[in-house]
């Protein structure tokens, strides 16, 4: 172990011992609310704390390391310029340049025309979105459909408001001994099917998917909604990623289906719209019939969010509604890079013997690890997952950090799928190349 890496043993020390005291008894009856039991782990915490201790080459948590585009930066400096309004409460439910115009985006792609005060809520991320999603919608008993591999944070939202996770997969279609895109990875209609009980309150789907890539066919969001119908459930339609798509997919927004508007929540980020992460702010679109609801959650929490990076992202959408189609909009512009360093990751990873998933959307790649020789005994707990181990070993020794995917599937399935690890290319060039110098002198043994 090198210098940065006895400091970060100490660093992990001290935070260890800091929460044992905080876990001391303080009080004679239990502290803690039930709705944290079981979910005070998160992957992205520990993560992202132990590739900063150690320095490492970070294509772990999934965001840009470069600057978003100069028009959305200028529009931010404008909005903080704007005088006193830019710099106090807005509307609670979204700043009303903001909804117009994500209203007037939104409807020509839905083919419904949305309604920028009912069918809008603004939020913090769209982390908030889905959070308000669960909480105003899933009552004790509830259960509710999640596709594994899926964003790890449904699954506690879920329990948190006191429903049950009911989990199907997507399984890989093996032909000819490999999967090599994350198009191979298909959802069965039948068992599908039968996850549907009188329980059954909604259905979550992310598409682009993280951490897999894939950009489901209208024929599969389809198969879904007929369900949904069918059944008389909702759905929950995470698309953060939905301008990122490659080689000819094209996502598809499940609320466009007919008899959908009226029972899907599509959540989006601006975070990952105009690559700024940093911003929080995101969005909750749908009927305003289910959005009153999550409104209703939202004044009694948070109230309202910034005023300026609305503002901006306002602008943004603004430009881009302009530009739609064009070469010149950010949404054609982000893809197109992406697919080069998306090439990139995974001419590299080949290169090294790590078969990687080739994603058709999104900003992670998977990889399969199993044929690399990695003696694993000394890093992790013992009932740490291999992937989750192998992770850690990578940040330690050869400082590069990336996520275990088994972090993406339930409990009971996280086990059968322990053999990848995420990347995310949303990076510099040059951050690629640092990783790929670390793979390469890995692969020849230095
Ligand atoms: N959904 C998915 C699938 C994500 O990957 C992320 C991570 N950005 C989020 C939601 C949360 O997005 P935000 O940063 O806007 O809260
Ligand atoms: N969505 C991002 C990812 O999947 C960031 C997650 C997070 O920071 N919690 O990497």
């Amino acid at each position: 172990m090198g210098i940065t890496g006895n400091l970060a043993a100490r660093l992990t020390a001290i935070r260890q011992s800091s929460l044992r005291n905080s876990r001391q008894t303080i009080m004679s009856r239990r502290l803690q609310a039930r709705r944290t039991d079981g979910v005070d782990k998160n992957v992205w915490v520990e993560l992202t704390q132990m590739a900063a201790d150690y320095k490492a080459v970070n294509l772990g948590q999934g965001f840009p390391d470069f600057s978003p585009p100069p028009f959305i930066q200028e529009a931010f400096h404008e909005a903080l310029r704007g005088g006193p309004p830019m710099h106090q409460y807005t509307r609670a439910f979204g700043h009303p340049p903001l909804v117009k115009r994500l209203a007037q985006f939104f409807s020509r792609i839905v083919g419904h025309e949305i309604d920028p005060l009912e069918d809008i809520l603004v939020t913090v991320g769209a982390y908030q979105a889905l959070f308000y999603a669960f909480q105003a919608l899933v009552d004790e008993g509830d259960e509710v459909i999640i596709i594994e591999p899926f964003f790890d944070c449904y699954q506690p939202m879920a329990k948190m408001a006191g429903g049950k996770a009911v989990y199907v997969p997507l399984r890989p279609k093996v032909e000819g001994g490999t999967v090599l895109a994350s198009g191979d990875w298909v959802l069965s209609a039948e068992e599908l099917a039968t996850k549907f009980t009188p329980r059954t309150k909604a259905v979550v789907i992310n598409t682009p998917n993280n951490p897999l890539g894939k950009v489901y066919k209208t024929e599969e969001l389809q198969m879904i909604a007929d369900l949904c119908i069918k059944h008389d459930v909702l759905c929950i339609s995470d698309e953060v990623y939905e301008w990122l798509t490659y080689d000819g997919a094209k996502h598809v927004k499940i609320a466009s289906l007919p008899g959908m508007w009226e029972r899907t929540i599509t959540v989006g980020s601006a975070g990952k719209t105009f690559s700024a992460t940093g911003w929080k702010v995101g969005w909750a679109i749908g009927s305003g019939q289910i959005i009153k609801h999550l409104k209703t959650i939202h004044q009694n929490s948070v109230y309202h969010c910034a005023t300026a990076a609305q503002e901006a992202v306002a602008r943004g959408f603004e430009r881009e509604h302009a530009l739609f189609g064009t070469p010149e909009s950010y949404f054609q512009q982000l893809p197109a890079m992406l697919h080069q360093r998306r090439k990139k990751l995974a001419s590299c990873l080949e290169s090294v013997g790590l078969q990687p998933i080739m994603p058709e959307g999104g900003y992670f790649m998977i990889a399969d690890i199993s044929s690399a020789k990695v003696d694993l005994n000394d890093q992790g707990t013992e009932d740490e997952l291999y992937d989750s181990r192998f992770v850690k070993w990578l940040i330690k020794e050869k400082g590069l950090a990336t996520i275990p995917v088994s972090a993406f599937y339930s409990p009971e399935h996280s086990k059968e799928f322990d053999k990848y690890i995420r990347f995310c290319f949303v990076k510099e060039d040059s951050t690629l190349d640092a990783a790929e110098d670390i793979l390469r002198k890995w692969s020849h043994g230095q």
